[in-house]
């Protein structure tokens, strides 16, 4: 007998089966009882989350020959129940937005709609990616939504709802499915091992669930892989072996000269990673999901669940994300980010990448800039905010920009050096604000330098502004 992948085989056949959309159950359970199904449903949800098994479940819910009207408990043996869930029922039509894309399709599609189901009280038309369609065939959508036949029954599916036009958001009714959390798809993992005699060690489970990232189709497929090279088990080793953590050694090379601020070495080890062929808006994504496993490792600490990271690279993780604060990781990844929009739109790419290199080997002495600034202007208690004062935004900012600079503000207090009882000069200032990485946390965070002890704002012109935190 041919293998039927875990995906297919473990599909969700009835709402009770669905696993990590609760809610969205209950609304469908409520609007089958009191008789109140709309004619028209957008799915919403990243890919693997349940879209299209909702869809077939609630196709079944209102067309199983065996009950005499819509129920909620499909009988799942009738020829009806069977055909929908193998997606081949004359009644239930599926299309793929994403290879019917033009007006034609809708067109016959409405062309069709006018005539009565075959066997099933109702037509529905169940189409997956709807995002895709062309603007023409959104508009002969639209006018089918308008006014459908009583019979017609519309389930549209996207990974993209912003790309739905709102004139079709507002004819139908929407549910957002939403990404399963690890603990529940690692519950269903569990049971689907014991439902095949595979042996599972809980560790492994665990892995796979956050590997899967909210998709329960994506940890089917990776158990799928375990267990065929695996056999009956799964365990940690074979599921470390087979799925390497993401991190990659080079990249720990280049933050690691980058903590040491020193700028040549993570140039040349940043040659040796880019030489391997990544394009360089790949390769800025790939180096911030690793910045970013040091950066919640360091807030989190070492054994976040957070971070997917096998127990033998952990260690060396915990190790090295010390090297740097939180804000530090903030303000490299701000970095990154601008640069990996950049790369894509400019000619000099490589010159864009160099130069952030440079920015990054940087970010170890803009650790010290909290303390640096504590230096400028705070008095002995370490309770007057003044970094917090600084690093505020003192006007509307973009909200990506405004956001790190409260994330800055929570980083841990441990970073913050016991401030030194010295009264700033207006000198000072001017000096801090000259320096270079003051000026791009300030560029990149907003916010201003403020003497909190002689209230006095030193701002390069712009407005100045008494500041609010006082020392009593
Ligand atoms: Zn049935």
């Amino acid at each position: 007998m041919a293998y039927t992948v875990l995906a297919r085989k473990f599909r969700s056949r009835s709402f009770d089966e669905v696993i990590g959309q609760g809610p969205i159950v209950t609304t469908l359970k409520n609007a089958l009882a009191q008789d109140r199904v709309h004619h028209g449903y957008l799915f919403c949800g990243t890919r693997g989350v349940g879209k299209t098994s909702m869809a077939r479940i609630l196709a079944k819910c209102l067309n199983c020959l065996a009950a005499d009207a819509p129920t909620a408990t499909p009988c799942h043996e009738c020829n009806a129940c069977l055909a929908i869930a193998r997606g081949e029922d004359v009644d239930v039509i599926e299309i793929d937005a994403a290879s019917n894309t033009g007006v034609d399709h809708i067109r016959d599609l409405r062309n069709n709609a006018v005539y009565r189901p075959t066997r099933c009280r109702f037509k529905i038309y169940i189409i997956d990616e709807v995002h895709m369609l062309s603007p023409g065939a959104f508009n002969a959508l639209l006018k089918t939504l308008e006014e459908p036949p009583d019979h017609v029954k519309f389930i549209l599916a996207t990974t993209e709802s912003h790309k739905i036009p709102a004139t079709i958001i507002s004819r139908v009714q929407r549910f957002d499915f939403r990404s399963i959390p690890a603990g529940e798809i690692a519950g269903q993992l569990a049971m689907i091992c014991r439902a095949e005699s595979v042996e599972a060690e809980e560790a492994a489970l665990k892995r796979l669930a956050r590997l899967a990232n909210g998709s329960m189709r994506d940890a089917l497929s990776l158990l799928d892989q375990i267990t065929s090279m695996g056999g009956k088990k799964v365990a940690s080793e074979v599921v470390d072996e087979l799925i390497p953590a993401t991190h990659d050694e080079l990249f720990a090379d280049l933050i690691d000269r980058c903590a040491d601020g020193d700028a040549a070495g993570a140039l040349t080890v940043a040659d040796a990673s880019l030489g391997r062929g990544q394009a360089p808006d790949v390769w800025c994504t790939l180096l911030i999901a690793q910045i970013r496993d040091l950066m919640i490792m360091r807030v989190c600490g070492p054994d976040t669940e957070l971070v997917d990271a096998p127990a033998g690279l952990r260690g060396r993780l915990a190790e090295q994300c010390l090297k740097f604060d939180g804000g530090a990781f903030v303000y490299m990844i701000t970095v990154l980010e601008e640069l990996r929009r950049s790369v894509k739109a400019s000619g000099a790419g490589r010159a864009l990448i160099d130069a952030a290199v440079i920015r990054l080997a940087e970010a170890s002495n803009f650790s010290s800039i909290e303390s640096l600034m504590s230096q400028l202007g705070a008095p002995s208690s370490p309770h007057v905010p003044v970094t917090n004062t600084a690093a505020a935004p003192r006007a509307p900012e973009p909200a990506t920009k405004a956001a790190p600079a409260r994330k800055s503000t929570t980083a841990p207090s441990a970073m913050t050096a016991t401030p030194p009882p010295r009264r700033a000069t207006q000198a000072d200032l001017r000096a801090a604000r000259a320096e270079p990485l003051v000026q791009a946390a300030l560029t990149a965070f907003g916010g201003q330098i403020v003497d909190v002890q002689q209230n006095v704002t030193h701002d390069n012109g712009a407005t100045s502004q008494a500041p609010t935190n006082q020392p009593s």
